[in-house]
Parts: C-alpha cells; structure tokens; sequence
C-alpha cells in the first residue's frame, strides 16, 4: 500500500524510543492481583478511564497479568470476586518491549500483534549484583501515534 506518513514522522519514528514517550510506571494506574472486586475497586477501575489495567504481584514493577475493562462485563459488585479468577479465566499475554525500541519498530509490533499496549523494560546494570530487569512503564498505541501527530 502507500505510505501515510510524511518524511518529518518518519524521522520521528525513527529517531524517538518508548523511553522518550511511555507513561512512567508511578503514573500507572495498576491493581494488586490479591484485589478482590468489590464496589469500591470496581469504582476505582471506572474512574482512572483506562482499558488495560497492568496486574502486578507484591512490587509495583512486577506486573504479572492485564486486566481488561471488558472483562469485567459479568462481574457483580455484589459477588467480591477475586481478581485473580477473572485474570486466570481470561489470561490474556503481556507485552514487553525494551527502552531502547524506537518507535517505528513498536509501532510495527502494535500493528502486527494484538495488543495496542506493551510495558517498557529496560537492562539494569548500574549496579554492583548482577543485571536485571527494570520496569520503566507503559507504552500504548496511543502514545506512538501521538508524536506522528505531533510531528504533522
Ligand atoms: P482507551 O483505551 O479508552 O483509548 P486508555 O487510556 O486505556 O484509553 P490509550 O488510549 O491506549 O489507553 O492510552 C492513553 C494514554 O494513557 C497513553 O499515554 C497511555 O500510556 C496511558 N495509559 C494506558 N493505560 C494506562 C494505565 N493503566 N495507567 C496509566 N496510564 C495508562
Ligand atoms: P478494542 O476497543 O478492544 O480495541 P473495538 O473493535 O471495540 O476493539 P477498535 O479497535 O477501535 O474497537 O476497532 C476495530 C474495528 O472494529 C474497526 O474497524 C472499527 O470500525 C470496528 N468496530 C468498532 N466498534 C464496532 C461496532 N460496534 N460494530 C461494528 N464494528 C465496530
């Protein structure tokens, strides 16, 4: 097909990384997989207006599943369902990119894959122990496209 973009995106594209776009992980709205679903936490899910909702064990920056807000179709308030029932029955992949992805390559990702949201991970290796991986944040379809329009 031909090519929606125009020579500035590209070098957008092709110049940024998640890094330099990605909600930091602080930002996120997230949830504890022990939460049960009452009303309050139901409320809450409402509230922060986001769709995919990171599901993470013990530490913030150890995210374990994703929680869409169509899974939560058949859930009564009433019930105080457990997350982790819904998040098991659905069990829906995690995305994970590196810091350093520029943007055209995500982009590709997001067109390619199913999910329009991946978390940013980057290599630790500041310190004295061993590397390991470090959670930044999360970045969506909507954040990359978002620089495009900038850059029109
Ligand atoms: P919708 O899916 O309804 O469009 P959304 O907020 O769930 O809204 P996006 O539109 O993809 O998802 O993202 C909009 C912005 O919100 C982006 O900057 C993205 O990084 C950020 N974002 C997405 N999910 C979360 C979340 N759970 N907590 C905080 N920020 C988020
Ligand atoms: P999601 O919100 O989970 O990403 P979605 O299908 O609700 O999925 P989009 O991803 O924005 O929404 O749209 C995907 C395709 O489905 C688009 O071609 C859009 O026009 C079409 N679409 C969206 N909503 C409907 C609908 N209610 N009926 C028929 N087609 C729809």
């Amino acid at each position: 097909g031909g090519d929606p973009y125009s020579d500035l995106s590209k070098g957008v594209l092709r110049c940024r990384t998640v890094e330099d776009v990605l909600t930091p992980l602080e930002d996120c709205f997230m949830l504890d997989a022990s939460a049960v679903l009452d009303f309050g936490v139901l409320a809450s899910i409402m509230q922060s207006g986001h769709t995919r909702i990171p599901v993470y064990e013990e530490e913030r920056s150890n995210i374990v599943d994703m929680l869409y807000l169509k899974d939560l179709a058949f859930v009564d308030p009433e019930d105080c369902t457990p997350l982790s029932t819904i998040t098991r029955f659905y069990n829906h992949p995690l995305h994970f990119v590196f810091n350093d992805t520029k943007l055209d390559a995500v982009l590709e990702e997001f067109k390619r894959g199913k999910s329009h949201l991946a978390i940013v991970q980057k290599v630790n290796n500041e310190g004295e122990g061993d590397p390991f991986y470090e959670v930044l944040g999360l970045v969506t379809l909507e954040d990359v496209i978002e620089e495009i329009i900038k850059s029109e």
